[in-house]
């Protein structure tokens, strides 16, 4: 029988990688907490209404990536695609809103899309998602433009850029909605098939189309900044000022509409050139509708994912992972004992340690020592263990010395911490 592979579309996250998302985690619950946003973790499936509703039945992700099966019960449940809408019906679900008017929530965890699976692109993959759910003011959108921004910057990325637009709400957009849709069908000669497609379901996905034909008609579109409303203009005006003032820098692109429908006023993407092809580090906006088309109170919302692949492809190694504080060498015939207590009790002072347990020969153990990037060697020979001491040696020095056996545990410490 051939062995058994991976499902296509998704990928071991192995050891060697481990380090960089845990730090990533870590980053994401420190800068997060401080922020006063806590963490929310809802199931991995939801019932399929939830996220046709949610999302919007004409969106890529719901018309053909779904992962969508009957339960035995005849329930259609779906694989979440996005965090967003299985976190508004937590919300909603339980009151969150009432007790707490500026919740703030984060979640990280996998999301399935059924995707032709690239560099970048998996059909399991991975998000860090952040919400805010009940302030209207422009200024919780910079806010959490300025807490991705510090995330990123946390994670040690440096290079990427931000893009902001304003895709205007209930009022503006359908009247410009349509005013794209009368210049799309004034020249549907020139569109290919997906978009021609588009023109009627969603035309605003028009301006995604990366088809070199199609890009002299799109720049001569109407752009939804000449269509904005008062109350949506006013809106991005400040939130262009505010992060003026907090010095955040930006570009400004009519063409981020991003895929979901739910989206009002405030949009914005993170890209890295680093990534290639998929660029986008991050999207969100704000969703003001969202919650009261789900069934819940009228309140605002907004809100950034991350995809954790893209962002750790492009992180530097993080420094020292996988490596081992002291390694020990016990080649004495009676030594292997005193090894077990020692590294025990180095374990208990938080070192990293580890010993051979196969009785190996002094050149093998040095060898797993070097391939471990052990800072310190503890070698306890036949004269060693007569005398009471082991042979320390510092690995990035080529010192050696000889330590005696109740000193040991402070010794290494305070070579290690110092
Ligand atoms: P893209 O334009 O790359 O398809 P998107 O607009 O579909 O992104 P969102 O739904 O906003 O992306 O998800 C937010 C982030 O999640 C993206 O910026 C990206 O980093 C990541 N992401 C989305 N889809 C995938 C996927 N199939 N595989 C890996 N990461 C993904
Ligand atoms: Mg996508």
């Amino acid at each position: 029988m051939s062995a058994f592979r991976a499902i296509k579309g998704t990928r071991d996250i192995l050891p060697a990688e481990t380090g960089a998302w845990q730090r990533v985690e870590a980053a994401a619950r420190g800068l997060f907490g401080r922020f006063g946003y806590r963490e929310i973790r809802t199931p991995i499936f939801e019932e399929t209404q939830l996220f046709a509703r949610g999302i919007g039945a004409d969106t890529d992700i719901v018309s053909k990536e779904m992962y969508t099966f009957d339960d035995r019960d005849g329930s259609s449940l779906t694989l979440r695609p996005e965090a967003t809408a299985g976190i508004v019906r937590a919300v909603v679900e339980n009151n969150l809103t009432s007790a707490d008017p500026a919740l703030r929530v984060y979640a990280i965890g996998p999301m399935f899309r059924r995707e032709r699976p690239q560099k970048g692109r998996y059909r399991q993959f991975h998000q860090v998602d952040v919400e805010a759910f009940g302030v209207a003011s422009p200024s919780i959108d910079v806010e959490i433009v300025e807490m991705a921004l510090a995330f990123l910057e946390a994670c040690g990325l440096r290079d990427h850029e931000l893009v902001l637009n304003s895709v205007g709400d209930g009022a503006c957009r359908p009247a410009y909605v349509d005013v794209l849709r009368a210049g799309l069908l004034s020249h549907l000669a020139k569109l290919g098939p997906d978009s021609r497609r588009r023109v009627e379901t969603n035309p605003l996905r028009v301006f995604d189309s990366k088809a070199p034909e199609e890009q002299e008609l799109i720049a001569s579109l109407p752009r939804i900044s000449d269509h904005l409303c008062p109350e949506c203009r006013d809106h991005f005006g400040e939130v262009r000022r505010q992060l003026d003032l907090m010095g955040i820098r930006y570009r400004l692109d009519h063409r981020l509409v991003r895929g979901l429908d739910y989206y009002t006023k405030t949009t914005f993407e993170v890209t890295s050139a680093a990534l290639g092809a998929q660029n986008s580090v991050l999207g969100g906006g704000r969703y003001d509708g969202l919650v009261r088309d789900l069934g819940g109170p009228d309140v605002t919302g907004i809100g950034f994912a991350l995809g954790m692949e893209r962002l750790t492809m492009i992180l530097p190694l993080p420094a020292g992972d996988g490596r081992c504080d002291v390694f020990l060498v016990p080649l004495a015939a009676g030594g292997r004992d005193k090894a077990l207590l020692l590294q025990r009790d180095l374990r208990r002072a938080g070192l990293t340690v580890l010993m051979d347990h196969e009785g190996r020969g002094l050149k093998s153990q040095m060898k797993r020592a070097d391939k471990l990037a052990a800072r310190y060697v503890a070698l306890l020979g036949e004269e060693e263990l007569a005398r009471g001491v082991w042979t320390v040696r510092d690995m990035a020095a080529s010192t050696q010395e000889a330590v005696e056996d109740p000193r040991l545990v402070v010794y290494l410490k305070e070579k290690l911490n110092g």
